[in-house]
């Protein structure tokens, strides 16, 4: 078996726990010894044993002069658990293959050299590219400390995400929208305007055929017009904070607050793209998903916060030079200046096309 095909394995592990690791990555480690896999694990949550640590346990004495395959280099320092680099070397690993360099500044390369310094052979690079993207959300966490931003929205035909008349229940298929909840499961947080939850009153819950966990709700409210009785402030289903102004009172504010609902006002009476994503960074979110509407959505493209589009487009034509259409507000002047998304995938979900493109180096 070749280096390739172990840490596909790992990176297969790896991917086994997407949505419930954050706000560390996913990873995944096999330990191969005499052509035979000993050991296997991955990180399943933040505080838990890293990769590398279940899988040595699973190998035991057969750890002894064994190759470790690993998706993300081992770390070095003391966080919530002991080195994984040491845990290598006392086990008396004799090769360490590694994916992808850790982007952490406090780790990056010191890994690799604690194990190197302790005499262990080591690989790098090995299906690198997939185990960056897998980790897409923590790289770039790690380096600007706020969220990777997802924008997902559904579009008829010809670009409109609700007739004239405001109406958008449903442009797109239950499949469309079931693959949309896969999403939900895999963010820290999710996003609406007040327009949304006035026109819609959704629940923004993840309904999965085996359940998943719900994002942290997020509501833009800039004079907190949220309904008392929205399903949002109600159903307890999870957490929801509404991002306000400056202006808001304590009155207006402890009715909500008695719900359980986290109002969070800003100190600019009006509501910045830029400084809800510093709060939510500081909140150790790091995936945001944008759900609209529209105003919401050009909110976002024009203070250059997107990372990703999700788009699921059904075969119907809406028409209207009234009906919204995904990005409201003034958009980019400039053609060049437009935003440049790499297409990822073009799928069909049921009856619907679904576009995937991001941002290079996002
Ligand atoms: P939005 O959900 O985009 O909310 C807009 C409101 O959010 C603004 O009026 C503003 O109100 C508040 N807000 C606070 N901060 C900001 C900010 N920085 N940028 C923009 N808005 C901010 O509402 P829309 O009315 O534009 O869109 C709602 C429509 O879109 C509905 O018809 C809904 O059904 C549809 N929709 C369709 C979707 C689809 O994928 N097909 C998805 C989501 C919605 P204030 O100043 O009071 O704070
Ligand atoms: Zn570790």
């Amino acid at each position: 078996m070749t280096d390739e095909h172990y840490m596909k394995l790992a990176l297969e592990l790896a991917k086994s726990a997407e949505g419930q690791t954050s706000p560390n990555p996913m990873v995944g480690a096999v330990v191969v010894k005499d052509g035979q896999i000993a050991g296997m694990g991955a990180h399943l949550r933040a505080g838990e044993h890293h990769a590398e640590v279940h899988a040595l346990n699973m190998a035991g004495d057969k750890a002894m002069d064994s190759v470790i395959y690993v998706t993300l280099e081992p770390c070095s320092h003391y966080g919530k658990t002991p080195p994984c680099a040491d845990r290598i070397i006392e086990a008396g690993v004799k090769k360490v293959v590694i994916a992808a360099i850790d982007q952490n500044p406090i780790v990056s390369g010191k890994g690799i050299q604690r194990l190197r310094e302790a005499g262990l052979e080591v690989v790098t690079g090995i299906c690198r590219q997939e185990a960056e993207s897998m980790n897409k959300v923590f790289n770039h966490f790690q380096k600007h400390r706020k969220p990777y931003v997802t924008l997902k929205t559904a579009v008829s035909l010809d670009g409109k995400i609700a007739a004239a008349s405001g109406e958008s229940k449903w442009i797109t298929s239950a499949e469309s929208r079931d693959d949309a909840h896969r999403y939900r499961h895999s963010h820290d947080a999710i996003l609406v305007g007040i327009g949304t939850v006035l026109a819609d009153n959704p629940s923004l819950t993840t309904r999965l055929p085996n359940g998943g966990s719900n994002p942290i709700r997020i509501i833009l409210d800039t004079t907190l017009q949220t309904p008392i009785e929205a399903k949002l402030v109600t159903d307890s289903e999870a957490p929801t904070w509404i991002i306000t102004g400056s202006g808001v009172s304590m009155e207006q504010i402890l009715p909500y607050t008695e719900k359980g609902v986290r109002v969070i006002p800003l100190s600019t009476p009006s509501i910045e793209i830029e400084s809800v994503l510093e709060l939510l960074g500081s909140e150790n979110i790091t995936s945001l998903f944008v759900e609209g509407g529209s105003s919401v959505n050009g909110s976002f493209l024009q203070s250059g916060s997107i990372q990703q589009v999700i788009m699921y487009q059904a075969p119907i034509l809406i028409g209207g030079s009234d009906a919204p259409q995904p990005f409201g507000g003034g958009g980019i002047e400039r053609l060049k200046d437009a935003l440049k998304l790499e297409l990822e995938s073009v799928e069909r979900i049921g009856p619907d096309i679904k576009i995937t493109a991001s941002v290079r180096g996002g």
